[in-house]
């Protein structure tokens, strides 16, 4: 355990990317600009994408960045030790620069040198091929791996798993270098065979990082392996290669081969505190200490709501940071998700008051050095937060109390858009109330709750729309598992 905190590993990493000829670009916004494919910055890579794709990028060859990120498919999952929407991904990126032997180096470097952290613990995954489609397994990564484990005095066994659903059925046994198949490919569209004609694609090598004293978790498949999702394996990042192009009878190499690596800050610093809880990390704990203070209970019992309160805080600051406001549509209507599901968490802490304003000038010191427009445009961020903080709080008294007046013959999609019609409760938050207080929801109530709702919308053409577009999983960069 090195101790070093997230700020300080931010800081190296970009200075040790320097040190290697790569110069640093700032963030892009969370909301990214002319792309109506997405809503939000989902990746390090993202804002890239016409570099990667072969347009000439102004600051040349080698490029590197920490960029805020925001991932609501994964809103639900927030609350365990690891899943948080709010992130931030370290990247670095050569374009048609160096490749596999530098990359794979440098980024096991900057782990075990720089970071400390200890190569006793690291594991790997590299791509198993894809002979179908004519494209070879990735043995080069694998050797690379192993030349990088045998330095350090360590022996790199490989298992070929192809799959996860494999992987779960016999293991990694002890392997550090597990093979996988499409969970180790990237490309746009998902896998080979979606690829349009002319579209790169290429292997991926994943970094883990092992935490011993978590016991495999059997729901997870019978035994544990790199791609497990039980937490034992925790996936700090992710280096792409980009080295094919899909023809019309296959693959071929590109002219100019690419890479793309993506890291997560707050695993590599939850690492590097030895800590599988995320939330550990001085990106996050200021948070969370300060909801101790003003509630009075510990984050031991109160867990699961001091996470998703201070991870929806922190990335409803960057989206009022970054000019959203929260509306019933698009961003603006995520923004109100995060904000109104902080504010319901926080009634289970019994913060019944509004409690913003002692909160987000904790975010906001979190991140002065390093993002000063936190800072800049707080006041502005607490008034924005602050009014949706205040306005949700009438609506939710109003909406559980009518919500458990439906617990004995349980709740339709009918009812669900009433609450949501009448009292502005969100269907998501009512269908999680009713999960807790274990109200029935009916088994069709997405279907009766669309049927209003097209209604709804029919009635009051031109009204703001609640539609909310997928996200771009095709920029899949990094640590998301
Ligand atoms: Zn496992």
């Amino acid at each position: 355990m090195t101790g070093m905190d997230a700020d300080e590993i931010r800081r190296i990493y970009l200075q040790f990317m320097v040190e290697r000829g790569h110069v640093v670009i700032p963030r892009a916004p969370l909301i990214p600009h002319n792309d109506p494919t997405t809503l939000f910055t989902g990746s390090g890579m993202q804002p890239l994408l016409p570099f990667l794709l072969g347009q000439d990028h102004a600051q040349g060859r080698r490029l590197t960045d920490s960029q805020t990120c925001l991932r609501v498919q994964d809103i639900d999952e927030v609350g365990d030790n690891r899943h948080t929407t709010f992130f931030e991904m370290l990247g670095n990126w050569s374009l048609g620069d160096y490749f596999k032997r530098d990359q794979l180096a440098q980024f096991w470097e900057f782990l075990t040198e720089r970071v400390g952290l200890d190569p006793n613990r690291i594991y790997v995954s590299c791509f198993s091929g894809d002979p179908a489609n004519g494209i070879p397994k990735d043995t080069e990564s694998a050797g690379i791996w192993t030349e990088l484990f045998s330095a350090a005095g360590i022996s790199a066994d490989q298992v070929d798993l192809g799959t996860e659903e494999h992987g779960g059925a016999v293991g990694a046994q002890g392997a550090r270098i597990a093979f996988y198949g499409k969970k180790n490919w990237w490309c746009r569209g998902g896998n080979a065979e979606n690829m349009p004609v002319g579209e790169p694609g290429g292997p991926d090598s994943e970094v883990f990082y092992l935490y011993p004293e978590i016991d495999h978790d059997p729901a997870y498949g019978r035994y544990c392996h790199q791609n497990c999702d039980c937490g034992r394996f925790i996936e700090l990042g992710n280096s792409v290669f980009m080295e094919y192009k899909k023809t019309e009878t296959g693959f071929e190499p590109l002219p100019r081969r690419n890479v793309d690596y993506g890291g997560g800050l707050a695993r590599i610093a939850a690492a590097a505190i030895d800590s599988p809880d995320v939330y550990r990390i001085n990106l996050l704990w200021p948070i969370i200490d300060r909801l101790q203070e003003l509630s009075g209970k510990s984050y031991e019992t109160d867990t699961e709501a001091m996470r998703v309160i201070s991870d929806h805080l922190r990335g409803a600051t960057f989206l009022a940071v970054d000019g959203v406001k929260p509306s019933n549509k698009e961003q603006g209507y995520v923004m109100r998700r995060l904000v109104r599901r902080a504010v319901r968490y926080a009634f289970d802490l019994g913060l019944e008051q509004n409690f913003f304003p002692q909160i987000i000038p904790t975010v906001a010191q979190m991140y002065a050095a390093d993002y000063p427009e936190v800072v800049e445009r707080g006041d502005q961020v607490i008034a924005v937060l602050v009014k949706e903080e205040q306005s949700f709080r009438r609506t939710l008294r109003k909406g559980i109390k009518q919500l458990k007046t439906y617990s004995e013959s349980g709740v339709s999609g009918i009812e669900l858009f009433t609450l949501y019609d009448t009292y502005g409760f969100p269907v998501e938050l009512s269908t999680e109330e009713a999960r807790k207080s274990r109200i029935p929801v009916s088994d069709n109530w997405r279907a009766e709750f669309d049927a209003k709702m097209a209604e709804q919308r029919a009635r009051s053409q031109g009204a703001s729309k609640m539609h909310i577009q997928p996200l771009a999983e095709a920029a899949q960069g990094g640590p998301r598992g």
